[in-house]
């Protein structure tokens, strides 16, 4: 077997050890993590987690809770060139706390939409209660996104998701597909089969049995075999899958 937790957060504090938690990854056949930024320091830890650990890549970038704090954005351009630096992310808008500045947050991503194109890199993009003006500003900016971007764990509708897949999205489900309430079997199935990755957000969100619980990477194969189960596949043929899906959306791993 062979899985890949493409979004989790190994530079949170709640971890001490994420030498402990690579090690019982590679245990459980999660051979593959994408440590996430989401400021600038959290990025150059993550950039050291990569450097630490061979099966380890991450991703730089500033989200859009950052928004209202004096964020030099431009800063997190040096560690885009790293080589095992596979996206910019993870950015977008975020309604959902009070308070906000949408023009800011807009700002902020768009300059980071463009930083990933001169860079040649894919975007991870978060999106919460901002969906249809993360969707004018990604259409706004069609031409920046010959990369790819993918929806990091998609809490948008069916109808909407037609609509990222039109500009060529991936999209990423966690924990929450396998809450019992989710509701997000008709959402899984729109999504082709060449588009989606399977990914934790570990600490947060850790899928049903161990729902409440902090979570870590290794628990991406309960995600696994939910989505393969409304799919209809075996682990294994879809865990294939996501693998190939991986490496053509993350390009530069394996590089
Ligand atoms: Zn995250």
């Amino acid at each position: 077997m062979f899985y890949i937790d493409s979004h989790c957060h190994l530079t949170d504090s709640r971890y001490t050890s994420p030498a402990e938690i690579v090690n019982e990854c590679k245990n459980k056949n999660v051979n593959l993590l994408v440590d996430i930024g989401w400021n600038f320091d959290t990025s150059v830890f993550a950039s050291q987690n990569a450097k630490h650990f061979e099966n380890v890549y991450f991703s730089a970038g500033i989200h859009p809770s950052e928004s209202l704090k004096s964020v030099d954005v431009f800063k997190i351009q040096g560690l885009l060139t790293d080589k095992k630096c596979v996206a910019v992310g993870e950015i977008g808008l975020d309604y959902h706390y009070e308070p906000l500045d949408k023009s800011l947050q807009k700002q902020l991503f768009e300059e980071q939409i463009f930083m990933a194109d001169k860079f040649n890199l894919p975007i991870i993009i978060h999106s919460r209660d901002a969906s249809n003006d993360l969707l004018t500003t990604l259409k706004a900016n069609k031409k920046y996104l010959n990369n790819g971007f993918l929806m990091h764990c998609y809490s948008e509708s069916r109808e909407q998701a037609f609509n990222y897949l039109d500009l060529g999205a991936y999209f990423a489900f966690g924990g929450v597909v396998t809450f019992k309430n989710s509701k997000k079997d008709d959402i899984v199935r729109a999504i082709p089969k060449d588009r989606i990755l399977a990914e934790t957000d570990a600490p947060y969100m850790s899928p049903v049995p161990l729902r409440g619980t902090t979570n870590y990477p290794y628990n991406v194969v309960f995600v696994y075999e939910k989505l393969a189960q409304i799919y209809g596949l075996n682990v294994e043929d879809f865990a294939q899958t996501v693998k190939e899906n991986f490496y053509r959306f993350f390009k530069k791993v394996g590089l």
